[in-house]
């Protein structure tokens, strides 16, 4: 399906990312692959190797803009193109960090910095890799519930995940009459290492789990084969939306 077409994914060293660029290889894309935590891409790359697919291995910071565009000139040496862009790359917030008024400013700088930088940074230079291609692509930002509601204790990360939502509707006004598409995808709770401190903590993991009306967590594959549907030609008109894939947590 995915036949010569190029992927990118950031934050493919682990969780959602790891899924998706597994998704896309077997559904025969080619796959460059970054992180900011090596051994991780490792772990992944180990894996696509089983699905004999060329895989560009990038070690990067998404919050540093300059090497973020250093990724994306060596994906454009190495392949020549790049179809789809999956800006995934995340870190979390906790409720320890204080409600907003004792938000520690470096806490919001982290997540803002990590979470909606990266992802304009991851956005931006693949954008102008797709323009200057001429075939058009499709970027998928990964949001969150979050990009839809609030979570007291946490408001940099809601506010990045809000803000993502924006940034993808902008650039699918900007950008539909090149054939970009783009579109916000909304895990709800999906087992991985980020949500390790809800899935092993009972009490939390009720919670939520009540608050889920199919009443589990998700898998880290149920989120990557909708991001390889929406960036299927199953959805060649989709884009700007947003699209939880939550158990129906959203719903309730
Ligand atoms: P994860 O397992 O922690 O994976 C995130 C990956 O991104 C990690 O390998 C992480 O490396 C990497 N990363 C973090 N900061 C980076 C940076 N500055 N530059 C490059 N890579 C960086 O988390 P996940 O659950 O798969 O989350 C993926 C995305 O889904 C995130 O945007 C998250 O907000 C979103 N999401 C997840 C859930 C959920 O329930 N899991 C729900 C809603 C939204 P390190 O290990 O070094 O940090």
């Amino acid at each position: 399906m995915f036949e010569n077409k190029v992927c990118v994914v950031t934050g493919a060293g682990s969780g959602i990312g790891q899924a998706t660029a597994i998704e896309f290889a077997e559904r025969g894309a080619k796959l460059a692959i970054l992180d900011r935590d090596q051994e991780g891409l490792k772990a992944t790359s180990t894996m696509l190797a089983g699905k004999d697919r060329d895989t560009l291995s990038l070690t990067v910071d998404v919050n540093q803009a300059s090497k973020v565009e250093a990724a994306f000139t060596r994906i454009d040496e190495t392949f020549g193109r790049i179809d789809f862009v999956v800006a995934n790359a995340g870190i979390s917030g906790s409720p320890e960090d204080g409600l907003t008024a004792d938000m520690p400013l470096e806490t919001w700088h982290k997540i803002i910095g990590v979470n909606l930088n990266g992802a304009f940074y991851t956005a931006k230079f693949g954008l102008k890799q797709m323009l200057n291609s001429g075939d058009g692509g499709v970027i998928v930002f990964i949001s969150s519930i979050m990009g839809q509601i609030s979570n007291p204790g946490i408001s940099p990360y809601v506010a990045s995940k809000h803000a993502v939502v924006g940034l993808s509707k902008t650039i699918a006004a900007e950008y539909g009459a090149q054939n970009i598409r783009s579109l916000a995808v909304a895990p709800g709770f999906i087992e991985t290492p980020m949500t390790d401190i809800i899935t092993q903590d009972e009490a939390i993991l009720g919670g939520v789990l009540a608050m889920t009306p199919m009443a589990r967590t998700g898998k880290a594959q149920e989120v990557a084969s909708f991001i390889a549907t929406l960036c299927s030609e199953d959805a060649s008109f989709v884009s700007g939306g947003y699209y939880p894939v939550d158990g129906g947590y959203l719903a309730t």
